[in-house]
């Protein structure tokens, strides 16, 4: 599923009504949900909230930002199923698996 405005793996968002969160980073999708990196905190959104509070950061604003703001490493980190609670995996491309117990 494609999400209209692409809020796809790598993109960098802002949240529209959680300013302070800063940007973000999107790590990926699981088909039914936007996992989205702010700061240490991975935010699991689900894809009709993603499309209608998360706001495309372009590269002009990303560099202008403060390095404080920007989304930290994204590897070896964990996102929870928002159906579950279980833990979710990466397949090879380092995008997050649909949870194996709600499929
Ligand atoms: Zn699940």
């Amino acid at each position: 599923m494609l999400l209209g405005m692409a809020i796809d793996a790598g993109r960098h968002v802002r949240h529209k009504t959680r300013a302070e969160w800063g940007i973000g980073k999107v790590e990926g999708t699981n088909g039914e949900s936007v996992f989205v990196r702010f700061g240490d905190q991975l935010k699991t959104i689900k894809i009709s909230f993603a499309e209608e509070f998360l706001q495309i950061v372009t590269a002009d604003e990303l560099v202008a930002s403060k390095p404080a703001e920007r989304a930290g490493p994204a590897v070896g980190r964990t996102a929870l199923c928002p159906e579950c609670g279980k833990a979710l995996t990466r397949n090879a491309n380092g995008e997050w698996r649909a949870c194996p117990h709600c499929v």
